[in-house]
């Protein structure tokens, strides 16, 4: 048994999760929260349900790194560095360079910086943080798995905007989409799920978490993404706006006396989607909450992100000319019944039909009724597991 890190680094966070590989059992998990920010957040979950958590000041990311390796050691997860011999890092843009996963090295870390134009948050703390683990697992063989790999078989069709043509030619404009490896993993789930190779069927992928996107996959392959050029496109998110008209830009920047364009899309990140509409949260649960008790801008905003999936279920059904299964998956489309209910009960012209009952869950289960001529599946997404798997699958 060997000890693989799966590593998440954001532009202020790090999660991370360490598996005893092959047997993909999760031995240690947890999080640092408000890098470089203060009151920074450790925690750490490991053994049987034992728990860690400390607030201080991490000011970077190599001291959050410094402090989940001396914790290890403190509580005892790992007794010697060399135990750890794997460890995969997420990384947000792979750009069209990287179609795959792929073996970290000296020129892999430097293309991850370049990239950093198509995410400037997230790529610069992903580099570094592979730097840092470098430097104190030497001998780790550490592999580099990129949200946008999985969409890098989109056609042109699908990924190029009705811009100029050569935007795309010369700066790289187009469609990358993100949540690969969710989308990879639950739709390679979900083939095994009804026991069919994935090379046969069509399925739609609904990864509904706080970012939400909406992937057709064809025979095992991504052929169209709801985010585009960066995660703000598609459908509405808990404060991302989803696809918009982009002549609200200086509309808007005019009426709120805006200059800096930065502002105002920083607004259509952080401000927006059931945040903006509801007025109440981000958060999907007190979305529901706040309707359920009658708040009407609340119940307008569930609406609005239901009706954002359907047309995105119903475009991509048109685009593969059908759909045999379609899975739901991350914090509102694993937890929520309503949402998935609400959903698909706008969408029956295509067969589509529910099992209340089975609905009736959080778990992984095929959720429609036996004659329903889709196969709906509620799949928990495991990103970090499938992380630890390419870890292996490129040694
Ligand atoms: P992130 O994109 O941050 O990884 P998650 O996948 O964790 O997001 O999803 C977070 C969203 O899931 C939030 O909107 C949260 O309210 C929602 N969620 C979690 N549990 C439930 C639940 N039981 N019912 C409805 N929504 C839920």
């Amino acid at each position: 048994m060997t000890k693989t890190f799966a590593i998440n680094a954001g532009s202020s966070s790090l999660k991370f999760q360490l598996f005893e590989m092959p047997a993909e059992t999760v031995i240690a998990k947890g999080l640092v929260e408000r890098i470089g920010i203060g009151d920074s957040i450790f925690k750490i979950e490991y053994g049987d349900d034992q728990e860690f958590k400390t607030v201080e000041d991490i000011t970077d990311h190599g001291r959050a790194v410094e402090i989940l390796f001396e914790k290890l050691k403190e509580f005892k997860i790992i007794e010697d560095l060399e135990e750890i011999t794997g460890v995969g890092h997420r990384v947000v843009a792979g750009g069209e360079f990287f179609k795959d996963s792929t073996v970290v090295t000296e020129d892999v870390i430097k293309k991850v910086e370049e990239l950093a134009e198509f995410a400037p948050l997230h790529n610069p703390a992903e580099a570094l943080v592979m730097r840092e683990f470098q430097k104190r697992l030497p001998n780790a063989h550490m592999v580099a798995v990129f949200d946008t790999s999985f969409h890098t078989t989109m056609p042109a069709v699908n990924y190029l905007y009705s811009l100029p043509y050569e935007y795309y030619e010369k700066f790289g404009a187009r469609r990358y989409g993100a949540h690969g490896t969710s989308h990879r993993y639950v739709s390679r789930r979900a083939a095994e799920i009804v026991g069919k190779p994935i090379e046969e069927l069509k399925i739609i992928t609904c990864h509904l978490g706080n970012g939400g996107s909406i992937t057709a996959v064809d025979g095992g392959k991504s052929i169209d993404t709801s985010m585009g050029f960066t995660p703000l496109a598609g459908i509405t998110m808990g404060t991302r706006t989803g696809d918009i008209d982009a002549s609200l830009i200086p509309f808007l920047m005019d009426k709120l006396n805006i200059t800096d364009v930065n502002e105002m899309i920083n607004i259509f990140n952080k401000q927006s989607g059931l945040l903006g509409i509801s007025g109440v949260s981000s958060d999907m649960r007190d979305v529901e909450i706040a309707a359920y008790e009658g708040n009407e801008r609340a119940q307008l905003a569930l609406e609005i992100f239901e009706n954002r999936v359907q047309k995105y279920i119903g475009q991509y059904i048109a685009a593969m000319n059908g759909v045999d299964v379609i899975v739901f998956t991350a914090g509102i489309g694993e937890n929520s019944k309503e949402e998935r209910e609400n959903i698909l009960k706008g969408i029956t012209w295509f067969g589509i039909e529910l099992d209340p009952d089975r609905n009736d869950t959080r778990k992984e289960a095929i959720i429609s009724a036996d004659n329903s001529k889709v196969t709906v599946i509620n799949i928990p997404t495991n990103e970090e597991v499938e992380i630890a798997r390419d870890v292996e699958r490129l040694k």
